[in-house]
């Protein structure tokens, strides 16, 4: 019979850490607590593979599962002492989600099942707690009537129902807080919500207990493809085929009085990585009243003061999971009546900055390799570390205007500044139209993930820092200011009040997540620490803390990459930023670029609107010298880096003038008719030029312009080496299909350089290659290595050729495309493996057969992407080539790439004895 059902409790457990696909995460880390000693009520967790069975077989579940279920339920109530549905000595549940990966929030916890008028009566026998016995029935049938029976707020502007409700009874009795209302306006509630539910949902609250548990477990899988859910899994990438996992667990209750509570914690400060404890708790509390900012909660220091035994006891428990899991773990955990119980622990969702510095101090604290410390860093969160912040001066000076409109708490660190809007779909909507906004919530809630998503920051008015508001944020890398319990928010009318001001709809403000600083209007940005360190050279490495921390990683990684990383650059100044970040060359330098430089763009007209070759060549003659400077610029700013330049690439038509008045000045200065420009503009217009007279073919009709631009080259390598500053040219041909077309450059580059050489005297080492970016120079990638002593994958027009999309047209389907998984992503961001990855393998393998030391870059934008670096580093690039911000995520990507291959290399050169065997049998 296959097993279903885990069971964990008194110290023993069925299950394990490792066990998070079949028990999902809250389930094996349960069973994992439990096993190692911690204090967790008993309970078992109902697998993923249920979750997957029910989707399979319409909503139904395995033949053998209600008497497992029944089955583990007794030996819960053996360990507990205490029996569902029995009235003299009722056992309580919470039913609860959780899948493999976390989606906090995502899914709908009950508590407090097996609640009903007998049981409640008979609890208030047994407890003489007649308050906590009824707060508790009107939570659970609270939670149920909203998970199981479909009773929520159906417009955007509406609030809860049930908190409806309650809001009103609140005002009628003139209090504020939940723990004001007394045992019989508990009672009271519990009979408002059940009529509630029944004119609503035309559904009767049920009173049997098993009948409940049913309900809420097959609720659970429900929510698995709910709405919020479907949302959270698109965005993080978690498959639908993984399921959730059911965990039924015996209650303990933090809602019994002033000695019991509720809280929430992170081993460490989730925001800024800090080896603090750090979270929040409630007193006489329950579930989510910490996270949901129903009221505001008290940090965890507190709770050192009010109860120091049940502190110690946690801060012992803190410690044990760290050095239990290796890592910074987010736990919850509830007293009651002064006894400690967890009731969760995985590990803890954190900010860029805090990932960093907790990956550092880890290894510090010899709690992890610097191998793992790069493996939890994503590459994409050194973004964060290169964000603007706030300039202080003018923040300052915004404050001192009377512009502070409230602090509330630093949830999300970070500088953010734009449009309020009130609502998640708002958000989202006015992000469509180009805004930027900041999503202003009471408190934000698992339905407003989307719109939390096209924020700029976000901003409630109540919560703390483990609310839902903080924590989504600080995963999403959002700016956040939760719990600014001075603003009073009116859905209704769009606006909020705040300290005597008020701020409606589309209204500016700026967000200062670091400090928690609302402030109105606009207030301008400055670079990051990383960057003034780095690049403007303002601020002295030792005054920044965030820039130590972000050198370590990038010593780790470079240590254990083997992918070189080289920028995309241009200019001098580009070139020097890209170094400071870490680029070992450049490996790609647009010269086009350099033509619409001051000066340039008037002869490089001339030379297009040339009538003869003469002609041409007179234009050429102003160009080279512009070129030249350019050129020994970037040699020198490279000092001694390889540096890959490319010939001329877009076609002429982008150079020339298309207005009317534009050409008549340009004829003017060229002293040639109008019409003479006009009509060789016209000539110029192409049906399609991304495949028409542009790359090499160029410079094939027109050779002096390959001429002049090779001269350029050498001449500035020479002039630069003259100076003692070492050179590594490498000139690249673009758009090559035919060996014949790069043979034919190729012949006029050396010619070039040679003559060069001659005359100024030097010898230049250089290299000749060409950029594979057509599907033809891919499948002949065997003739091109005869003649290219390099090759330098261009994957943008790579992916337009080899699927046949232009980018610049594809804009209305490849979204939609996307959406429809006819692509996993984007394949101009992140590199289509199969198709045009495939082309890439190839022409490494037929370059190599012809030329093994073929040297091998990629420099399309997919250079820059972690996924594309990964599999760069998969088929044996030598190097990846990004713009210079994306340098030290390239670095990351490519030691992380090198780090998992190093696994992979295991597995396949140690294969299991079974298979070898098998092997030979069949050979
Ligand atoms: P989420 O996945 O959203 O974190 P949980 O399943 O952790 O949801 O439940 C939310 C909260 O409900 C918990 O943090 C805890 O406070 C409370 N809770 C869950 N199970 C129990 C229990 N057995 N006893 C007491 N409180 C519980
Ligand atoms: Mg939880
Ligand atoms: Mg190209």
């Amino acid at each position: 019979m296959k097993k279903y059902v885990y069971v964990f409790g008194s110290g023993k457990a069925e299950g394990k850490a490792e066990m998070k696909g079949l028990l999902g995460g809250k389930g094996a880390n349960l069973a994992e607590m439990t096993n190692i000693g911690l204090p967790v009520p008993a309970g078992f967790t109902i697998s993923t593979e249920v979750c997957t069975y029910y989707y399979a077989n319409k909503k139904t579940y395995p033949k053998t599962l209600k008497a497992e279920v029944a089955k583990s339920l007794k030996k819960v109530e053996k360990m507990m002492g205490a029996e569902l549905g029995n009235v003299k000595n009722p056992l309580l549940l919470s039913v609860r989600s959780g899948a493999r990966a976390s989606m906090p929030g995502m899914m709908d916890t009950i508590l407090n099942l097996g609640m009903n008028d007998a049981v409640a009566e008979g609890l208030v026998k047994k407890t003489n707690n007649p308050r906590f016995v009824y707060d508790s029935y009107r939570r659970f049938v609270q939670m149920y009537g909203d998970v199981v029976l479909g009773l929520k707020p159906v417009h955007k502007d509406e609030i809860d129902p049930f908190e409806l409700i309650i809001e009103e009874k609140k005002k009628s009795k003139g209090v504020h807080l939940d723990t004001d209302l007394n045992a019989d306006d508990m009672k009271e509630l519990v009979g408002l919500f059940k009529t509630a539910i029944k004119d609503k949902t035309g559904h009767d609250f049920p009173q049997d207990p098993m009948s409940q548990l049913w309900g809420a477990i097959g609720a659970v899988f429900g929510s698995w493809n709910n709405e919020r859910a479907i949302a959270y899994r698109k965005m993080y990438e978690i498959p639908e085929s993984w399921g959730t996992a059911v965990n039924i667990q015996s209650m303990v209750f933090g809602n019994m009085g002033e000695d019991s509570g509720t809280g929430v914690a992170f081993t460490r400060d989730a925001a800024t990585g800090e080896n603090v404890f750090y979270g929040e708790y409630l007193m006489n509390a329950q579930g989510e009243d910490v996270v949901a900012g129903t009221r505001t909660p008290l940090p965890i220091s507190e709770l050192a003061k009010a109860n120091p035994t049940i502190y110690k006891q946690l801060d012992v428990i803190r410690k044990r999971l760290e050095k239990h899991y290796r890592d910074m773990m987010d736990i919850e955990f509830t007293i009651q009546q002064g006894k400690l119980y967890m009731l969760q622990c995985r590990v803890g969702k954190r900010t860029a900055f805090a990932a960093i510095k907790i990956a550092v101090d880890m290894v510090n604290e010899r709690l992890i390799s610097d191998r793992e410390a790069l493996q939890r860093i994503e590459p994409d969160q050194l973004n964060q570390l290169l964000r603007p912040v706030f300039d202080l001066h003018e923040k300052n000076a915004a404050i001192t205007n009377g512009r502070l409109l409230a602090r509330g708490l630093n949830a999300g660190p970070g500088a953010a500044t734009g449009r309020v809007v009130f609502n998640a779909p708002d958000a989202e909507e006015w992000k469509k139209r180009g805004e930027s906004v900041i999503l202003t919530r009471i408190e934000t809630s698992p339905e407003d993930i989307k719109g939390m998503d096209a924020a700029e920051g976000i901003l409630t008015a109540r919560g703390g820092m483990t609310s839902h508001a903080a924590l989504v944020a600080r995963q999403m890398g959002k700016v956040c200011v939760a719990g600014c319990s001075a603003l009073n928010i009116d859905y209704g009318t769009h606006t909020m009040s705040v300290n005597g001001k008020v701020v409606k709809e589309g209204d500016w403000i700026s967000l200062d997540g670091t400090t928690g600083e609302v402030m109105e209007g606009k207030v301008a940005t400055k670079p990051s620490e990383v960057l003034q360190v780095l690049i403007d050279k303002t601020l002295d490495p030792k005054d920044a803390p965030i820039y130590q921390e972000y050198k370590k990683i990038m010593t780790w990684a470079d240590k254990y990459r083997r992918l070189k990383v080289r920028t995309n650059a241009d200019q001098p100044d580009q070139s020097r930023n890209a170094v400071a970040f870490g680029a070992e060359g450049i490996g790609l330098c647009r010269t086009e670029h350099m033509f619409f430089g001051e000066g340039k763009i008037g002869p490089m007209r001339e030379m297009i609107l040339a009538d003869s070759v003469e002609q041409r060549k007179v234009a050429l003659a102003k160009l080279l010298p512009l070129q030249r400077e350019d050129f020994e610029g970037i040699f020198e700013a490279m000092n001694g880096r390889p540096v890959t330049i490319r010939t001329i690439d877009p076609p002429l038509h982008e150079f020339v003038p298309h207005e009317e008045p534009a050409q008549r000045a340009l004829a003017s200065q060229m002293g040639i008719s109008y019409e003479k420009v006009h009509q060789r503009v016209a000539s110029l217009h192409e049906f399609n030029p991304m495949l028409g007279f542009r790359g090499c073919r160029l410079g094939l009709i027109f050779p002096e312009i390959t001429e002049m631009q090779s001269r350029a080259i050498f001449e500035a390598a020479a002039n630069v080496q003259l100076r003692g500053i070492k050179v590594e040219p490498e000139v690249m041909i673009p758009l090559v299909g035919n060996v014949k077309e790069l043979a034919h450059q190729e012949k006029i580059v050396r010619q070039v350089a040679g003559e060069v050489m001659k005359e100024k005297g030097v010898k230049l080492n250089y290299l000749v290659g060409t950029m594979i970016e057509i599907p033809r120079g891919a499948i002949t990638a065997d003739e091109v290595a005869t003649v290219a002593e390099f090759f330098s994958f261009g994957t943008n027009d790579l992916t337009q050729t080899t699927l046949g999309v232009s980018r610049d047209d594809a804009g209305r389907f490849l979204i939609p495309y996307v959406e429809m998984e006819v692509y996993e992503k984007d394949p101009f961001e992140v590199i289509d493996r199969k198709g045009v990855g495939s082309l890439m393998k190839m022409a490494v393998e037929k370059g190599r057969g012809v030329r093994p030391a073929l040297k091998i870059g990629i420099c399309g934008e997919h250079g820059g992407d972690p996924s594309s670096v990964e599999f760069c580093h998969m088929i044996g690039l030598n190097y990846v080539s990004c713009s210079p911000f994306r340098v030290p995520i390239a670095r990351l990507a490519a030691a992380r790439a090198a780090l998992a291959d190093k696994k992979v290399v295991t597995a396949r050169t140690l294969p299991s004895r079974k298979k070898a065997a098998k092997r030979k049998k069949k050979r």
